[in-house]
């Protein structure tokens, strides 16, 4: 079970509502650069970047799809060769056999109901093998069509430690921040709190001293 930080969060710093405004800018300003590390150049690349970065880091994801790409290209591709040949070419990002079932069944579902193409909605995605409800919100996101707000390790991390939620399953953190989080800012938002969290705020030893949002911050060690 992942590590609760709700009880971090003792000294009083104001209402939520009134920081979440001051925090988004700041760590806007703070992380210019915060994207998504995964690279892709089709949408049917995004998907299966994000599906094999479950239980990885990115960068390992991005030392294996450059060549994958370059062999499969159309949903088709991936279900031409034997599962065991998917499965060494995506061994490196782990949990391999699991990942080559999900991008199989996905794949064949997308060419069976959806014409080979990535769908927007977030009910649809998380209809393909394999594809959870954050898989869904960051592919929905980064093809433009947010609809919700992404909750992986940092971000549930962060948004405890500042007491924006004092939930630890992740649907119920996402309710959470979707009745804070301004719509328009449902897209940057988890971006921001996943490099401040790569960067500053990092799990074992938070540098709460150089963090820009430590006066925000009902965790800060400062
Ligand atoms: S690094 Fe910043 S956000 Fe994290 S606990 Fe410290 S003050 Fe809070």
């Amino acid at each position: 079970m992942p590590r609760s930080y709700v009880r971090e969060a003792r000294k009083h710093v104001g209402p939520k509502k009134q920081r979440i405004r001051p925090i988004i800018e700041r760590l806007a300003a703070e992380h210019a650069d915060a994207a998504i590390a995964l690279r892709f150049r089709t949408e049917l690349e995004l998907l299966v970047s994000v599906m094999l970065s479950a239980q990885t880091t990115d960068v390992n994801v991005n030392r294996v799809t450059p060549s994958l790409f370059r062999k499969y290209r159309r949903p088709e591709d991936y279900l031409a060769v034997p599962a065991e040949e998917l499965e060494n070419d995506i061994r490196p990002t782990g949990f391999f056999r699991q990942k080559t079932k999900a991008l199989r069944g996905t794949m064949r579902m997308l060419i069976e109901e959806f014409d080979g193409r990535v769908p927007r909605k977030l009910e649809e995605l998380v209809r393909l093998p394999g594809v959870a409800r954050k898989t869904a919100n960051v592919v929905a996101s980064e093809l433009g069509y947010t609809q919700g707000i992404v909750v992986d390790t940092h971000v549930r991390r962060l948004s405890q430690r500042l007491g924006l939620t004092k939930r630890d399953d992740p649907v119920k953190i996402e309710r959470d921040l979707q009745k804070l989080v301004p719509r328009d800012d449902w897209g940057r938002f988890p971006h921001l709190l996943i490099w401040h969290g790569r960067r500053v705020c990092l799990a074992r030893r938070p540098r709460c001293e150089e963090c820009v949002i430590n006066d925000l911050c009902p965790s800060t060690r400062t």
